[in-house]
Parts: structure tokens; C-alpha cells; sequence
């Protein structure tokens, strides 16, 4: 299924990663850019690297989001990105939860973080190599996506990443603790040049 010659992705969580931890973000006004997330979005594309943002939306089991909504941000998103000459490739999210009750939501599911059904969809979809690629987030849970997939884990300080570098996790190690999105892709463009 993984072709070879397949793209390098980063794989980029969306709350506390790329935009302000907000709870859940229900109307797409209430998006607020970290101030270097665009420029550093706009590096790792003129890198060659697939932009994906992955992302757990269990508001929408809880009845909190719809995915409507959570299309409409991600546009949102997009637009102000474009603004900045920056792009996401794709989006995908994990609209599930277990103890939702939302059906058909409100399930277990392969796709929730760190499950890794949400990069195996995008790799089969975008022609990528998760191996060869990177994870970025603010949650341990990201760091385990990584491991998943075998991809190297970039844990960010931003929303909640301090906070779970004082809760080390047994057996879950980032390849690097950086204090923010900009760090993690100067980080991921000195490794990609390995
Ligand atoms: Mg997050
Ligand atoms: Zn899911």
C-alpha cells in the first residue's frame, strides 16, 4: 500500500498545536492563530513536505460540533493560510468517540489519537510515507500516533504540551520537546535534509 518514492508528510495536530486550545471550537470565529503557526506551515511546504492536519473532533460524538461546522473551520483555516501564502494539504478527523451519543459517532474506532487510522487514510489517499515522516503535537496521545506509524514525534509546549512534559508517560518518548510549532519545523527541515 505505501508506494515507494512516496511523499514526506507532517502530520500536524490542530487544538494547542497549530491554533489556540479553545475547548471546543464552535464557531469558526473563534480561531486564533499561534503567531508563527503561518510562516511555519508555509516553511515545511516550500520543504516539499505533505501539510496534514490530524485531529481528534470527539465534539462531535458528544453533540457539541457537527461536521458541517468543523468543514467550515477548516476552510476557514485555509483561507487565512492562503493569505499568508501557506497551505494544509488535507484534513482529517476523528469525529468518533466511545462514550459519545451522537450516533453513528458513539463508538470505538480505529481513526481516534492514537489510533492511526486518520494517517493511514491520508497516505493512502496523498501518496505518503508515514515512516519517513513527522507527527506534531501538543499530547502525548500524538506522540504515540508517531510511534504508531513509525514516523519521529515532535511534542510542542503550546496548549497542552507543557503540561505533559511534567506527566512523562512510561514508555512513550518524543523524538524532540520543542516549545512550539515554529521550533518543530525548523526541527523537521534540519532532519529532512538527513
Ligand atoms: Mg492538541
Ligand atoms: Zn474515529
Amino acid at each position: 500500500m505505501i508506494r515507494k518514492g512516496a511523499r514526506r508528510a507532517a502530520f500536524l495536530d490542530r487544538d494547542g498545536t497549530i491554533i489556540e486550545e479553545v475547548g471546543y471550537l464552535d464557531r469558526p470565529e473563534r480561531v486564533v492563530f499561534y503567531p508563527w503557526t503561518i510562516d511555519a506551515i508555509r516553511a515545511l511546504n516550500r520543504a516539499g513536505l505533505a501539510v496534514v492536519v490530524v485531529t481528534n473532533q470527539s465534539g462531535i460524538a458528544r453533540g457539541i460540533l457537527d461536521e458541517a461546522l468543523v468543514e467550515e473551520t477548516h476552510r476557514h483555516l485555509s483561507a487565512r493560510l492562503a493569505a499568508g501564502g501557506a497551505r494544509v494539504d488535507a484534513y482529517y478527523y476523528c469525529p468518533h468517540h466511545p462514550r459519545g451519543t451522537v450516533t453513528p459517532f458513539a463508538r470505538e474506532c480505529d481513526c481516534r489519537k492514537p489510533g492511526r487510522g486518520l494517517i493511514d487514510r491520508a497516505a493512502t489517499d496523498l501518496g505518503l510515507d508515514p515512516a519517513r515522516s513527522f507527527v506534531v503535537g501538543d499530547k502525548w496521545t500524538d506522540v504515540q500516533l508517531a510511534g504508531a506509524v513509525g514516523a519521529r514525534a515532535i511534542l510542542v509546549r503550546t496548549g497542552g504540551g507543557a503540561a505533559e512534559e511534567r506527566r512523562p508517560v512510561a514508555g512513550v518518548a518524543a523524538d524532540a520537546i520543542v516549545d512550539n510549532l515554529a521550533a518543530a519545523a525548523s526541527w523537521i527541515l534540519s532532519a529532512n535534509r538527513q
